[in-house]
């Protein structure tokens, strides 16, 4: 059973077992992944890249297989993956790097209204520092990408680059990316895709998807934390000027001057997170070794049973009523705050979210202020699922009263 793969589950057991439905904001991490960080920092741990000792060159073909697992897991070449701290930092370092070289005043960047805070702030920066113009498109009433409104954004002036998210860590919804970028190839538009919430739950190909960058944190797929992936094309990533400067970024450093390095390196500046890419090397491996699958299976088989849950409890609403999703749900229960909610199933061993799920943005357009969000992952079941609406029923009972 895939849940026995994870110890945090084993440990948990008892009267109120943990029923996580917080997979949105991370993944639990399975055996494998805790083993593969527990036996770098045992048995191979140095710094890497600078020294000649076998064991730093160990530990340095450690973090360069593990840039090679992550690569062929997205179908990229090894010098197009650049480990950062997660997605945020990979976002930011296409505004900083890509944006502050590409963008003048009066330029477009198009994002949607789907977006986490992390696709939108960094941009929102690049509009207060040089003047860039920010647009969204819209979503129709069901969350789904609006694709007219899509093409009157794209085609707007000067627009230089679009960032959309492939599925909305509120929503849930599987955004059409790849008839967006082919739109946006079309207009010689540069393509972002904000791959956080896609990548634990189906295959992605980059060169399929034929987008310029794509990014993803690793403790959404199984990984550690304060490990990412920024995907640029080679032939991009060449020209852009470093995000941050120091150690083993550099070819060479003179007093007055200095030459970077070619990439990947160019991009990790400092002591990078090593153990994290060997985490997320073993987390990839994981995903794997069960199947996309067998993932897509149990995953599709929970969105049903959630909806299921959802037609026999009237009073609950869904946020972007879209069945072509992952199952995450943000919902609004009739006479409850989400916060009450979270809080009192908190208490009955059921961890969730309520709030904005930073996409503040969003729940604006939809003028509601929070939602209680459950999502999961294909270690949760039916029977879960079952005593989730159990418990939300006595809830709204509660305050019903
Ligand atoms: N984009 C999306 C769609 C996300 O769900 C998240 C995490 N909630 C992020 C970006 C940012 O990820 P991180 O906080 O790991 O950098």
């Amino acid at each position: 059973m895939i849940r026995q793969d994870f110890p945090i589950f084993k440990k948990r057991s008892g009267s109120k077992s943990l029923v996580y439905f917080d997979n949105a904001a991370s993944l639990q991490k399975p055996q494998a992944v805790i083993s593969a960080v527990t036996s770098f920092y045992q048995n191979s741990y140095a710094n890497i890249h600078r020294a000649l000792y076998p064991l730093a060159e160990e530990a340095t073909n450690l973090y360069e297989n593990a840039r090679q697992v992550v690569a062929s897991f997205i179908s990229a070449d090894s010098e197009e993956i650049i480990f950062t701290k997660g997605a945020t930092e990979s976002i930011n370092l296409v505004a900083r790097s890509w944006g502050e070289s590409n963008l003048r005043r009066g330029d477009r960047v198009v994002i949607s209204w789907a977006e986490h805070h992390a696709n939108i702030v960094p941009w929102l920066q690049l509009k207060e520092k040089i003047g860039i113009r920010l647009e969204y498109i819209d979503l129709r009433s069901d969350g789904s990408i609006d694709m007219k409104s899509a093409l009157v954004k794209l085609s707007l002036p000067r627009v230089k680059l679009m960032s959309v998210t492939q599925v909305s860590n509120v929503l849930g919804i599987i955004n059409p990316v790849d008839k967006l970028i082919s739109l946006a190839k079309s207009k010689q538009i540069i393509t972002l895709v904000d791959a956080s919430q896609s990548i634990g739950h189906f295959p992605i190909d980059v060169k399929k998807l034929a987008c310029d960058f794509l990014v993803f944190s690793g403790h959404k797929l199984g990984g550690p934390t304060g490990i990412g992936v920024l995907y640029g094309r080679k032939n991009i990533l060449d020209k852009l000027p470093p995000f941050l400067g120091g150690g083993d970024m550099i070819e060479s450093v003179r007093y007055n001057g200095y030459t970077p390095a070619q990439v990947p390196r160019k991009f990790e500046a400092g002591t990078p997170p090593i153990s994290g890419a060997i985490g997320l090397a073993a987390a990839c491996k994981y995903i794997n070794h069960i199947g996309w699958k067998k993932i897509s299976k149990i995953e599709k088989e929970l969105t049903e049973k959630f909806f299921e849950g959802l037609v026999s409890h009237s009073y609950i609403r869904l946020l972007g009523n879209n069945k072509d999703k992952l199952p995450i749900f943000s919902l609004i229960i009739d006479n409850v705050h989400p916060h009450d909610a979270a809080d009192w199933l908190g208490q009955e061993g059921i961890a969730l979210r309520a709030g904005f799920h930073c996409a503040q943005p969003l729940h604006k357009y939809y003028n509601i202020s929070a939602t209680l969000r459950a999502s999961l992952s294909f270690y949760n079941s039916k029977s879960e699922i079952d005593y989730f609406f159990k418990k939300i029923a006595a809830l709204h009972k509660y305050f019903t009263k």
